[in-house]
Formats: structure tokens, sequence, C-alpha cells
């Protein structure tokens, strides 16, 4: 059989509700004209096929975190799976995926399991997975550009994370953009990204969503193209962490995934990117999905329990989000919701919540076997403690959770929390930094303490 080479490939924008309007992946467009339901990004999966599934593998594997620039990329290694016929010249990489998994033993006996991972998104250039969706879009817009169409700027808004991304991969390829952002509702590592990369950055008094209705309505223009991720071009990128988790654990699905949720563009993501393994006979079996959100930002939460179900029909309605401290999902409106119940009901997964306490004890619990966890990766964890304190997660089931962003991003979190001075939170797992004078005598009392004497 002939191997398909990228020119035999081809991807395209569609209706993601099921009309059939289909659109170039080069067009300025978000909605579909018909229906205003999102996009996806369909690939002609039969022309696919031409490989084998043994040999997309060894495509990917000879590929991982290679030299061959850009290929050793985690997304640009699969090229042919999210933008196939994007010119090599328009890519604009960071190296971004091929990150670690890795294994917490120590956590996962504390609490009651034998097989739990870390998929250690934030492992990245910006810090978040967003550089994995943030590389596909950059390169097409210099694709587009290219091209000749009029693109003057880029634009997101953002709790944070986003406008890190938009604004490194834009400086990269010397394309101007703006960012909105929540005034005082970002951390100061977030903030000063794109501050640092020279993006237009503009603090609005208003929270994510009003940030988000602005920024729709700035990119009326074609001239200002929006990054947010009901854009589709950044599911396609971030669906590569499915391939990179099935990879790293030989080839196999993990029994469960789990992933902290707010806008629901990467829960979306994620199925998306096991569906497309199993289609194309990477993996036989599908994992179980488990979408963890935070209980002050819960409307997708509420959604399903309301319904006692979930799958794509379930009307998910618009809540006021109260102050999380996983503010990077402090969304009440949250636009890839549909995606995400399709992806859900597709995984036979569910939805499950985290209070403030849960979320910081549990980021703290994973810290003292080693982990660095940011607050949303909190929040995916207190779902694992709470599903195998319930024992829908089994002891011996092998459990992957999606960390979303590096710890390191979150000082404020960590600080606050080791210090006892996070708003309403009793700290379980305090450990604050003793402070003494600078005596040996002082030091051997404080060792003992701790310790015991010897
Ligand atoms: C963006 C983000 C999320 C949420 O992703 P969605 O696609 O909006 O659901 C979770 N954690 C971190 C750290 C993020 O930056
Ligand atoms: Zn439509």
């Amino acid at each position: 059989m002939k191997t398909p080479s990228a020119d035999d490939l081809s991807a395209w924008f569609r209706c993601a509700e099921g009309c059939d309007f289909r659109a170039p992946l080069t067009e300025v467009i978000y909605r579909c004209p018909r229906c205003q339901g999102l996009l996806e990004v369909e690939h002609d999966l039969d022309a696919l096929r031409g490989r084998s599934a043994a040999e997309w593998k060894a495509l990917f594997e000879g590929r991982f975190r290679g030299g061959n620039w850009p290929f050793g990329s985690g997304v640009w290694g699969k090229k042919e799976w999210v933008y196939p016929q994007l010119a090599v010249e328009n890519v604009v990489s960071m190296y971004e995926g091929g990150t670690p998994l890795i294994r917490l033993d120590r956590y996962a006996s504390e609490i009651g399991l034998q097989d739990v991972w870390l998929k250690e998104c934030g492992v990245t250039h910006t810090g978040s997975f967003k550089d994995l969706g943030m590389t596909v879009l950059v390169s097409a817009v210099k694709e587009m550009r290219a091209r000749g169409v009029p693109i003057r700027a880029v634009a997101c808004a953002s709790t944070g994370d986003t406008s890190a991304a938009l604004a490194a991969y834009c400086a990269a390829s010397g394309i101007p953009s703006v960012v909105l952002l929540p005034r005082g509702k970002v951390s100061t590592a977030q903030l000063v990204q794109p501050v640092s990369n020279g993006a237009l950055v503009l603090e609005l008094d208003t929270d994510f969503d009003g940030c988000m209705r602005v920024v729709q309505d700035l990119s009326r223009t074609p001239e200002i193209y929006l990054a947010n991720s009901m854009n589709s071009l950044r599911i396609e990128g971030q669906k590569t962490v499915a391939v990179e988790v099935v990879q790293q654990l030989g080839w196999t699905s993990p029994d469960w995934v789990i992933i902290p949720g707010g806008n629901l563009g990467n829960a979306g993501a994620l199925g998306k990117g096991f569906l497309m393994l199993r289609d194309l006979g990477l993996v036989d079996r599908l994992p179980r999905l488990v979408v963890a959100q935070a209980e002050n930002a819960n409307p997708l939460y509420r959604a399903v329990k309301a319904a006692g179900r979930a799958a794509a029909d379930v009307p998910v309605e618009s809540i006021q989000a109260r102050t999380t401290l996983a503010s990077a999902i402090q969304i009440g409106a949250p636009v890839s919701a549909k995606r995400a119940l399709r992806a859900i009901e597709a995984l036979d997964g569910l939805v499950e919540q985290a209070s403030e306490q849960e979320l910081a004890d549990a980021a703290a619990r994973a810290d003292l076997s080693g982990a660095f966890a940011c607050p949303h990766t909190g929040v995916a964890l207190a779902a694992l403690e709470k599903l195998s304190a319930r024992g829908v997660i089994r002891p011996s089931e092998r459990v992957v959770v999606i960390s979303t962003a590096h710890g390191l991003k979150f000082s404020d979190f960590k600080v606050g929390y080791h210090e006892g001075t996070l708003p309403g939170l009793a700290p379980a797992l305090r450990n604050p930094p003793v402070r003494l004078p600078a005596t040996l005598a002082a030091v051997q009392d404080a060792v003992a303490a701790r310790f015991g004497a010897r």
C-alpha cells in the first residue's frame, strides 16, 4: 500500500453540530454561518488509514523529542493528525509537548490506589498546556498571512495562561498580539509573561466571562483574529496529549483520565485524541474520562447532576462563577461545554467537583510525594481522591491525571497554603518554614523536634 505523504492528507473545518457546512482551515471563521454552532477540524480518516497503526506508532516514536525540526515537538511530531497541509516553513514551534508522564507511587498508596500517573503538561515553554494549542493557531495565522489574508493582530481573553502562550508564539513569529485579562484575577507570573513578550496587555475591570464578551466583539473584523478556544485549531494541538499518554504507557490506554475543566475545550480535545487513536487502531479500548470542576465555578457539574446523565444534549446553563484558587477555570459560561459533553458521552465519563479546601489539600498531598501541583491540577487530584473513596475508581485501576500548568506559576497559592493565609481555609498539610537564630543548638533542636531525638 502506498504510504500517504503530507500532500495527500488534508483537514478542514466542519460544523460540529452536524450540519454539512465545511470551510478551509485558511478561512477566518469560528462558527458555522448556518446554525452558529462551533466548528471542529475534521480529518480524512480514510486517507490516514493508508498508514497502519504500527506505522503510525513507529513514525511518532521516531520523531518524539528528536532534533528534526519541527517534528521533535510533541504537536508537530503528529503533524499529519493535526494540520497536514500546513507548510512546514509556517510552523511556529517552541518544542511544546513531549512532557513527562510521572508515576506517583507514594501519593497513590496514600489514597488507597496503586497505579496513578501525572501527565505534566505544564512542563513546557510558557508553563501550561495552552502552548499545545497555540502553536497550531499561530502557525495557521502565519500561513494565512503568507497567503495574503489581512490579519493585523491576534487577540484573546484569558484567565492568564492563554495570554502567556499567545504572546510567546506571536513574539516568536513577529505577529502582534492583544490580550484581555480580568484585572486582579491572574497571578503575577501570568501577567508578566505577555508583558515581557510584547503583547498589548489590557486589564479590564471584569471577570473572564466579561473579557470574553468584549474580545468576541473586537474580533468581528477579520483583521483581528480570535485565539480563544472556541477556535477549533487549538483543539487539534491539545488532543496530542492523548497520543503522548498512550505512547508513554506503551501504546495502551489507562483505565481513567482526569482533567480539570473551565471553558472545557481541553476536555473535548482529550476525548477527540483518544477517539482518533481508537479509530486508527492505535489502541483497542478507550479510557473513562473524568472532568473535574471547582465547586465555585461548576456549570457543567450542575448541569450533569440536574440531568442525571452526561450526554451531548444536556443543557448547560451559565452561572456567575465565584472566586476560586483555581483561577484559570473560574468560568461560568463555558464556550466548549458541548464539546466536553460529547467527549464524556463517548468515553463513558463523569463530572466531579472539588471545594477550595479539597483542591488545596489534594495539591499539598501530591506535593508531599514529590509533585508540585498547580491549583487546577489540585482540582483533578481532589476528584481522584473522592472517586477513589467512593469506590468508583478501584485500587488496581490505572489513572492518569492531567496536570495543566506548572506549580511555579501559582506560587502565591503555594505560599499562602503553607503560611496559612488563604482566606477560609484550614490547611491540613501545612509545612511552614521555621525561623531560627543562627546557632547549631537551635538547628539541632528543630531537627529533633521534626524527626525525633537520636
Ligand atoms: C486553561 C486552563 C484550564 C482549563 O482548560 P479549558 O480548556 O478552559 O477547560 C485548566 N488549567 C489551566 C492551568 C489552564 O490554563
Ligand atoms: Zn452548522
